[in-house]
């Protein structure tokens, strides 16, 4: 048995904040395979779990999933890039048009 993971999500009505620069409580992850880096964390808006995979180096005409949260590069991504809150929660007066499955903030995180 897994202890379940500790999440202080707060239900804070959507709202597209920029919450600048986050240096805490922020994992950066490069993948094994040198080909991903996952960057995992609570989202400074809502207290969400949020995971955002970059993938980098795929050779073109590779056939995977793009997934929501994913976005790709050829090179592998360095210093300051957006992150927007994934937390998969429902927040109240989100547009309808709205891609993302958070609560609207969105932040930024420095990758090494
Ligand atoms: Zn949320
Ligand atoms: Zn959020």
């Amino acid at each position: 048995m897994t202890e379940p993971r500790i999440e202080h999500h707060r239900p804070v009505e959507y709202r597209l904040a920029d919450h600048r620069l986050q240096r805490d409580g922020f994992t950066v992850a490069p993948a094994a395979d040198g080909r991903r880096i996952e960057v995992t964390g609570s989202c400074p808006g809502c207290g969400g779990h949020t995971t955002v995979v970059w993938e980098y180096g795929i050779p073109s005409g590779h056939k995977g999933f793009l997934g929501r949260s994913k976005a790709r590069s050829i090179d592998r991504p360095v210093g300051a890039r957006t992150v927007y809150c994934d937390c998969g929660h429902v927040h109240a007066n989100r547009p309808a048009e709205a891609w993302d499955q958070g609560c609207g903030a969105y932040w930024q995180v420095e990758l090494p």
